[in-house]
């Protein structure tokens, strides 16, 4: 199965990166709608989509405007969004208000507080755990396949916008594939509490920690630019499988 980075930056879109957006066209599978939202529609294979939101913040929610055409046009005839209460109401009230936005997509909103276990084609199931200390919070993701045959069982965790606080560790353990946010290099580490963001060695710290397989970093710091923004020699003394995204990267999970 292919899992393509369609948005890799946080906070602001720039040449180089588009803000959050994971997919899984296969099975139709999104985590966040940034600006990077606008690719889903050349990728998608599935008449019907479900869409995970971490939380409200605009570099994560605004792509969920773009799906207007494709839902009126049809060939999409469902999408459904799954987020916390409060990230729903955001949605539904602000992005979603008249002078904002004039039409309110036929999305079909669920509240993660009502489904512990959320299944996606292929038999996988996504779980989620709120994650307290970005500024209004936010919510990982996992994402878990049964073995079938001769394939293994197989996870994904992602968690964007947060601290790295020790909260969250059971929840992505031993996971395969752990894509996790890293907005700042370890010269920017003071910014982390103030911002409720993460920062380069201590995500490996945690990869480490959680027994992951490999990592994947995004949500870079606009300001950062560069092949090499986040010090990947950094993260690989202390946690060796650890790569950076770019926009576009297709990897096989
Ligand atoms: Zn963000
Ligand atoms: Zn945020």
């Amino acid at each position: 199965m292919k899992l393509h980075f369609l948005g890799t930056g946080g906070y602001h879109p720039t040449e180089r990166r588009h803000t959050a957006c994971l997919m899984l066209p296969e099975i139709g599978v999104i985590f966040d709608a940034g600006t990077s939202f606008y690719r889903v529609e050349k990728l998608r294979q599935t008449d019907r989509v479900q869409i995970f939101l971490s939380h409200a913040h605009l570099d994560h929610i605004v792509g969920l405007t773009y799906i207007l055409v494709p839902l009126l046009r049809g060939g999409l005839n469902h999408a459904d969004v799954y987020g916390s209460a409060a990230t729903i109401d955001a949605v539904r009230r602000h992005l979603f208000s008249p002078p904002m936005f004039p039409v309110l997509p036929d999305y079909r909103f669920h509240l993660l507080e009502e489904h512990a276990d959320i299944p996606v084609p292929g038999d996988g199931v996504v779980t989620h755990q709120p994650l307290p200390s970005h500024p209004g919070g936010s919510t990982a993701f996992r994402l878990d396949f049964p073995s079938v045959g001769d394939v293994p069982a197989r996870s994904l965790a992602y968690v964007t916008d947060t601290t790295v606080d020790g909260t969250y560790t059971e929840f992505i353990r031993r996971a395969d594939l752990l894509i996790h946010e890293c907005n700042f290099s370890d010269d920017e580490a003071e910014w982390c509490d103030r911002t409720g963001h993460s920062h380069t060695s201590q995500t490996a710290a945690l990869a480490r920690a959680a027994g992951v397989g490999r990592m994947i970093l995004l949500h870079v710091d606009p300001q950062l630019d560069g092949d090499d923004p986040l010090d990947l020699a950094v993260a690989r003394s202390v946690f060796p499988e650890t790569e950076l995204a770019e926009d576009g990267d297709v990897r096989e999970f």
